[in-house]
């Protein structure tokens, strides 16, 4: 039988909850038990696939192609678990699920209510997660911030859990701030207080509460929440800011967080020290020998979380070439007019990631023009591709104004709507999402980096490369060095002649990870590295 620890978040958002439960994740995995993350979203809609980055951050697609919350892309970094649709519920989901059983009357004549029927869903759905993972422990992180009206039933249905499943069997975090206030001198421990208040009265009391601060706390101030939360000393976990978010296992791990865990659900395990995690990954991120500077050009530049996963793939790729990535994020539609040699001066690598809309496209395509031409490596990812492929249209083969059909009605649309497409008329969740297999060209840049001619990758677009111009591309020097099998879709190119151009219609950064980067961030930062030397 599974356990399940819920992790809950107090006092503002942003703390870190998803980092947090997948530290968790890493440290119980490193003592031999299997786990499975879940992250239980409070929102109306279905999925994220249909949000603004803006709103949402980036949207995170697992391998059965669902779109879900940025959270799971840090559970699968941190640890060897892959995600599906059963790891990300909203209540978008429950009450669709719950109505369409209410019309088909499964509910013989009962009025629907929240306590039971909502509730009861969302715990079918935590079991399923446990069924189909067949994990030993579940952790199920809570979205929001408790206090907020909108994560009341999943607060209560974990609540709930406790008395269905046996106290032994379920563990409770709640993750907190504990702020520092200059004026006084101090830290605060008070909003900490209110916010286990909260838990209280609707029924859940902590067994860890993690307390996110500036500084380490002194003893005393443990003591003081200790006493007020009613959660024993050692069970105040301090989680100071880190250089970087791969501490965080370290972290815990350091103040027994894993053992206090265990002795909970009375589970025996292996040892571990985490020394590999450590040597591999900590120490290689804090004192890399190396130093590079990437240019991401997007424009969702501002916001940290809309390019979550391709910055800590090029993170990786850093860690695995024993170098610091300099990220410099340009907008890309201050492109469209500035002097891009002054804007790309000192960048060694330019990556194009992915995107929707045509904001934005023309600075995209001038970017990679001008990485094209002066052999500086580049990376394209789905729209960045696709922007590889406009660019190259236009300026190699001739063909002014070349464009996709997602942007402009063109006399020559390089890039198309998929058929499959075509018929569609909802927004939600009809892209072509989700693993497909790829067939690498022998001898191509692809199959040299891979080491292999059959891969996988993770997809998530609507358009693709359209075939009509397949021959004159290749006569003019680009390669089609990736092909789905089934439908002849092109799904890797790059240039002959330039040390390292390559451009992917699906998302290499989602299977991207600390101790194992992918093959296409690997070697464009060996590359950079190589430019910038
Ligand atoms: N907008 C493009 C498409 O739908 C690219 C999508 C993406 O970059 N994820 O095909």
């Amino acid at each position: 039988m599974s356990k399940y620890i819920f992790i809950t978040g107090g006092v503002i958002s942003s703390l870190g909850k998803g980092i947090a439960s997948a530290s968790i994740g890493k440290i119980l995995e490193s003592r031999g038990l299997k786990v499975s993350l879940m992250k239980l979203d409070p929102y109306i809609n279905v999925d994220p696939g249909t949000m603004n980055p803006y709103q949402h951050g980036e949207v995170y697609v697992t391998e059965d192609g669902s779109e879900t919350d940025l959270d799971l892309g840090h559970y699968e970094r941190f640890t060897n678990t892959l995600s599906s649709k059963f790891n990300n519920i909203t209540t978008g989901q429950i009450y669709n699920s719950v109505i369409s059983r209410e019309r088909k009357g499964d509910y013989l004549g009962k009025t629907i209510q929240v306590i039971p029927h909502i509730t009861d869903a969302i715990k079918e759905r935590i079991r399923k997660c446990a069924e189909v993972s067949k994990a030993d422990i579940v952790i199920v992180e809570i979205g929001g911030t408790v206090g907020d009206i909108e994560s009341l039933p999943f607060l209560e249905a974990s609540r709930q859990f406790k008395l269905d499943m046996g106290s032994d069997n379920v563990f409770y975090i709640h993750l907190t701030l504990v702020p520092y206030i200059k004026a006084a001198g101090e830290v605060k421990t008070k909003p900490t207080q209110h916010s286990v208040g909260t838990l209280r009265e609707i029924g859940i009391i902590p067994d860890v509460l993690i307390c996110r601060t500036e500084e380490s706390l002194t003893d005393s101030v443990k003591e003081k929440i200790s006493l007020f939360c009613n959660v024993k000393k050692e069970a105040v976990i301090e989680s100071p800011d880190m250089d970087s978010i791969y501490q965080v296992p370290l972290v815990f791990k350091k103040q027994i967080l894993d053992e206090i865990i265990l002795s909970h659900f009375k589970l025996i395990c292996k040892f571990s020290d985490l020394k590999d995690w450590e040597r591999g990954v900590v120490n290689r991120v804090l004192d890399p020998k190396n130093k590079v500077t990437i240019a991401v050009i997007g424009k969702y530049i501002e916001l940290q979380d809309a390019y979550k996963s391709i910055y800590e793939a090029l993170i990786h790729g850093g860690i695995h070439n024993d170098a610091r990535i300099e990220i410099k994020r340009i907008d890309s539609e201050s492109l469209d007019k500035g002097k891009i040699d002054k804007v790309l001066e000192g960048v060694s690598g330019i990556l194009v990631p992915g995107g929707f809309g045509y904001r934005g496209i023309e600075g995209k395509i001038k970017a990679i023009k001008f990485g094209r031409q002066n052999k500086i490596p580049f990376l394209g990812i789905c729209l960045g591709m696709q922007c590889a492929v406009i660019e190259f249209a236009r300026n190699v083969c001739g063909l002014a104004g070349a464009n996709s059909t997602e942007f402009k009605q063109t006399k020559y649309p390089v890039i198309s709507l998929l058929q499959e497409q075509k018929k569609l008329k909802d927004l939600g969740g009809t892209m072509r999402l989700g693993a497909y297999p790829c067939r690498i060209k022998k001898n191509s840049l692809a199959s040299k980096i891979y080491g292999k001619t059959l891969i996988y990758e993770r997809h998530r677009h609507r358009y693709e490369f359209n075939n009509k111009y397949k021959k004159l591309f290749e006569s003019k020097g680009m390669v089609l060095s990736g092909i789905n099998p089934g439908k002849g879709l092109v799904e890797i190119i790059e240039l002959k002649g330039h040390p390292y151009f390559i451009a992917v219609q699906f998302h290499p950064e989602f299977k991207s990870k600390p101790d194992k980067a992918h093959f296409l961030f690997k070697e464009f930062v060996r590359k950079a590295l190589e430019k910038a030397s």
